[in-house]
């Protein structure tokens, strides 16, 4: 009887344990399957990484700070704007592709982290390394490229447009026609590729002159065989001012990055072209 007894009790303790091992895995299980789908919602919940968007006034307004970066210049000392700011590009894509023209205008708030070159100007940072290397190369060559121009504000770009209106003004045209024309020959606030500190105007330090004669300087035709392999297209080719409905500006230069540079110039478009645009 006693022994019976026992046998019973342990079977019941037995039976006790299993239970109680059941409800435990049972718990776990519960556990683990609630954290899987835990993590899952969140792995779809997070949205592909954006480029920030910066909110402050332009970067031109900002004071210089002596650069850390040891790399010399185009020919002078390196600065950067002490701004912790991404380039805002449309639809959030490629910096390198941003288009700026009449019909793509740039936000008035856009900035973009400079380096700063030498004869104050300065460039998109992330474009320097490329556009030192073929002002070197091209100096290598024995010629005398020079950047007349680069990055421009918005406020210098309105500056700019602005003197030129008063100029018309004062010569007799009233405020609207003097608008229209100041339009045709100085870009509109907004609608300036040197806003976006890709662009760059390079001359022939023999022939300074903006104009087509530009076409025929050694820099030119070394700067036009070779530039795509620095990421950079001759922005405003003679063919192509139907497109791009800016003169033929065989000095203008603009980074679009080495394969998109490669591709554009190999099918002979431009940048609209490129974008389907
Ligand atoms: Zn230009």
């Amino acid at each position: 009887m006693n022994r019976k007894y026992q046998m019973k009790s342990s079977i019941r303790a037995n039976n006790k344990n299993i239970r109680r091992r059941r409800r435990l895995i049972g718990f776990f299980t519960g556990v683990i399957l609630a954290l899987s789908l835990f993590f899952i919602g969140q792995a779809l919940l997070i949205k592909p990484a954006q480029p920030a968007i910066a909110s402050n006034a332009s970067a031109a307004a900002q004071p210089a700070k002596p650069s850390k970066s040891t790399a010399s210049a185009v020919k002078g000392a390196s600065t950067v704007l002490p701004q912790d700011t991404a380039t805002k590009s449309p639809e959030g894509g490629d910096w390198r592709l941003i288009l700026v023209n009449p019909k793509n205008r740039l936000a008035a708030d856009f900035t973009v982290k400079l380096t700063k070159l030498s004869n104050s100007q300065s460039i998109d940072e992330r474009c320097y390394p490329d556009l030192q290397k073929m002002m070197d190369d091209c100096r290598a060559a024995g010629l005398h490229p020079l950047i007349c121009s680069s990055f421009r504000s918005y406020e210098k770009q309105q500056q700019l447009f602005d003197n030129k209106v008063k100029k018309l003004v004062a010569q007799g045209d009233s405020e609207e026609t003097a608008r229209k024309k100041a339009a045709t020959v100085i870009a509109v606030p907004g609608t300036s590729e040197h806003q976006t500190g890709l662009a760059l105007d390079i001359v022939d330090l023999s022939n300074q002159n903006l104009d087509e004669s530009q076409a025929k300087t050694p820099v030119q035709q070394w700067l036009m065989k070779n530039c795509m392999n620095y990421g950079f297209i001759l922005r405003y080719p003679e063919d192509k001012t139907d497109i791009t409905n800016i003169t033929y500006e065989p000095w203008h230069y603009r980074y679009v990055g080495k394969d998109a540079a490669k591709e554009i110039c190999d099918k002979n478009i431009c940048l609209e072209e490129y974008l389907g645009r």
